[in-house]
C-alpha cells in the first residue's frame, strides 16, 4: 500500500476535530477499538485499522467532508457494507474511511417509469423487498445481496446468477449523484436510458471508489417473470458440461441462469444440504429459464435435448417452485460448504471465453497438483465467470502466500486464453500487481489519465486498481534482484 503520509498522521487530532465540525460527534469514529470492525472487508487475509471513520448523513456532509480532505490532501477511502472481496474498501492507516452506511433511505419508487431511486447504503436485496408486494425486483443478484450496498455494487459492477439474461449492474443504472474529491455534487445519468453526451456514468460505474463518491443511485426495476423453471443436469465432465453450456448459448436461448459446479464442490455441496445432487458426475449444470409458461415450457425442452446431444447422464426438470428452489439450495451454499473441508478457502473471480473452459480446468487440476492445494470450481457458466475456491490452512506458515500465487497464476491463465482478470468482484488489491499482464503501458497510462481528470490528486482509495511502481519493476524496466528495488527512498504510485 502506499507509504503512510507522516505529515497527515501528525495532524489527526487536527482532523477529527475538523470531521467532528461537519458531522455529529458520534460519527467520527477514533478510538481504536471501535476502528477494528471497519480494519479489513470480505478480504480478511488484509488488515489496516483506519486513521478514523466519519459516517456523513447528507450529501452535504459528504461534500464538505471531501472538500476538507481535498484542501488538505488527506486520502480517502469510500466503504459501503466492506463485503468487497479484492479489498477495495481496504482502510489506509492515514486515509478518512468515509463510511456510507447511514445513507438507507429509498427516495423513490415510480412504477409506471420502472425506477427506484435510492441511497448508496441501501441493501441490494432491500430494493426487491421495496418493490416486490408490486411484483417488480432489482434484476442483479450478487450472492451477497442480502448485506452489500447498491453504492457498492455500482462501485464493482457486481453480477449474479442472473445477470446472464438480464445485464450486469452497469446495464440496471440509470443514474447516480456522484460527490467528486473536491467536494462538487454532480448527476451522471438520469431517469430514462441514453443521456446524451459521453458515457461517464458507464465510467463510474465499474470504478471502485476511485472516481467519486456516489450518494444516490437510481435503478430501474423489472417486472417478476410469471414463470420460472429449472433443469438439473449432469455430465460425466466439465467438457461435455461446457460443451451444453456453448451450444444452448450458441442456439440462441439466453437463460435466466446457467451455473456450473466441478466435482468437489457438488460433493461438498451435496453433504451440506442434502437435496439429492448426483455424485456420479463430473460436473453439474443448473440452468433457470423464466417467462410466460408457454415459453418456458418450450425452452426447458430445447435444453433439455441439447443435454442429451452433450451425454447429460442426469436430466431433471422442475415441476414446482419448491422442487426449483432445491436445485439451486446446493449452488447457493457451495461457499460456506466448501469452507466445512479445510479450515481456510480463497475465492478468485477471472473470466474466460466460454469455449476454453475445459482446457482452463485441466491446467487448473495441474496447478492444483503443482501446488499441493485442492481447489474447488462454481462458475456463472454462461458468462464465462469462474470462481475456483483455492482450499489452504492459513495457520500452516506459508501456506496463503502459496494459495496467493496459485491464484495469481489462476488469472494468469485466464488473460492468457483471451479472459479477463476480474468477473465482477474487482481489482482492488487483490489483482492490482497483476493488472500489466493484461494491461500494456499505453492502457494503464490513459487510465492514470481518466482517474486524474476526476481525482487529480490521487486521493480517493488510492493503492487499489493501479499497479504499485507502476512504470518501474513491473514494466520490465527496472531489473529487481533477490526482492532488491533500487533507491528505496524513492515513492513509488
Ligand atoms: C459471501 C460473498 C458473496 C459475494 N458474491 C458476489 C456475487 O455473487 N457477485 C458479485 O459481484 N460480488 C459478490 N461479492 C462481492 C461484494 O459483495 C460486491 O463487490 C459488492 O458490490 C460490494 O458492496 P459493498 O457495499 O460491500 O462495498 P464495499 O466492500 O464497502 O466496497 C467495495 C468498493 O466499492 C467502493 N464503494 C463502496 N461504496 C461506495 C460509494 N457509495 N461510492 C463510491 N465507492 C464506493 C469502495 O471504495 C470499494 O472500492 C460477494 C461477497 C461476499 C462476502
Amino acid at each position: 500500500m502506499p507509504i503512510p503520509d507522516a505529515s497527515t498522521l501528525k495532524k489527526r487530532a487536527t482532523i477529527i476535530a475538523a470531521m467532528r465540525e461537519i458531522v455529529a460527534f458520534d460519527n467520527v469514529i477514533d478510538d481504536i477499538d471501535a476502528l477494528r470492525p471497519y480494519e479489513s472487508d470480505g478480504l480478511t487475509a488484509y488488515r489496516q485499522p483506519p486513521m478514523l471513520v466519519v459516517l456523513p448523513e447528507t450529501v452535504e456532509q459528504v461534500s464538505a467532508v471531501l472538500r476538507w480532505c481535498h484542501r488538505e490532501a488527506v486520502r480517502v477511502v469510500p466503504r459501503g457494507s466492506g463485503t468487497s472481496l479484492s479489498g477495495g474498501a481496504l482502510p489506509l492507516a492515514d486515509a478518512v474511511l468515509l463510511g456510507l452506511g447511514k445513507f438507507k433511505k429509498i427516495i423513490e419508487v415510480d412504477y409506471e417509469e420502472r425506477i427506484a431511486v435510492v441511497q448508496p447504503g441501501v441493501t441490494n436485496l432491500a430494493i426487491t423487498q421495496a418493490v416486490e408486494g408490486r411484483g417488480f425486483y432489482y434484476a442483479p443478484d450478487p450472492s451477497s445481496q442480502i448485506a452489500c450496498s447498491i453504492g457498492g455494487n455500482v462501485a464493482e459492477n457486481s453480477g449474479g446468477v442472473h445477470c446472464l439474461k438480464y445485464g450486469l449492474t452497469t446495464n440496471n443504472v440509470l443514474g447516480v449523484e456522484l460527490v467528486l474529491m473536491d467536494g462538487e455534487i454532480v448527476r451522471l445519468g438520469g431517469r430514462h436510458l441514453d443521456p446524451a453526451g459521453l458515457d461517464l456514468l458507464g465510467v463510474v460505474v465499474g470504478s471502485e471508489g476511485l472516481l467519486g463518491v456516489v450518494t444516490e443511485v437510481t435503478v430501474r426495476i423489472l417486472p417478476k417473470p410469471q414463470t420460472a423453471r429449472a433443469i438439473l443436469l449432469g455430465f460425466p465432465d466439465a467438457e461435455r458440461a461446457g460443451a451444453c453450456v456453448a451450444q444452448v448459448i450458441a442456439e440462441g436461448i439466453i437463460p435466466a441462469g446457467m451455473e456450473m459446479m466441478d466435482k468437489p464442490a457438488i460433493h461438498a455441496a451435496e453433504a451440506f444440504v442434502n437435496v439429492g445432487y448426483p455424485l456420479d458426475v463430473g460436473a453439474l449444470l443448473i440452468v433457470e429459464v423464466d417467462g410466460p409458461a408457454a415459453e418456458c415450457d418450450h425452452l426447458v425442452a430445447e435444453i433439455d435435448r441439447i443435454a442429451g446431444e452433450n451425454d447429460a447422464v442426469t436430466r431433471r426438470v422442475s415441476n414446482n417452485d419448491q422442487e426449483r428452489l432445491s436445485f439451486w439450495a446446493g449452488r447457493k451454499a457451495a461457499f460456506p460448504a466448501v469452507g466445512r473441508l479445510a479450515p481456510d478457502y480463497y475465492c478468485m473471480d477471472g473470466t474466460i471465453p466460454r469455449r476454453r473452459l475445459p482446457e482452463v480446468l485441466s491446467r487448473m487440476e495441474q496447478l492444483s497438483e503443482e501446488y499441493g492445494l485442492a481447489v474447488a470450481n462454481v462458475f456463472h457458466a454462461g458468462d464465462g465467470n469462474l470462481h475456483p475456491l483455492i482450499l489452504y490452512d492459513a495457520n500452516k506458515p506459508g501456506e496463503l502466500a502459496k494459495a496467493e500465487e496459485f491464484g495469481n497464476d489462476i488469472l494468469r491463465l485466464c488473460v492468457e486464453v483471451g479472459g479477463v482478470l476480474t468477473g465482477e468482484h474487482g481489482v482492488g488489491v487483490e489483482k492490482r500487481d497483476l493488472m500489466p499482464e493484461m494491461y500494456n503501458e499505453i492502457d494503464l497510462e490513459h487510465q492514470h489519465r481518466l482517474k486524474s481528470a476526476f481525482d487529480p490528486l490521487l486521493l480517493l482509495n488510492p493503492g487499489k486498481v493501479f499497479p504499485q511502481l507502476h512504470r518501474c519493476a513491473e514494466m520490465g524496466r527496472v531489473h529487481v534482484h533477490g526482492g532488491q528495488h533500487r533507491f528505496p527512498e524513492i515513492p513509488r504510485f
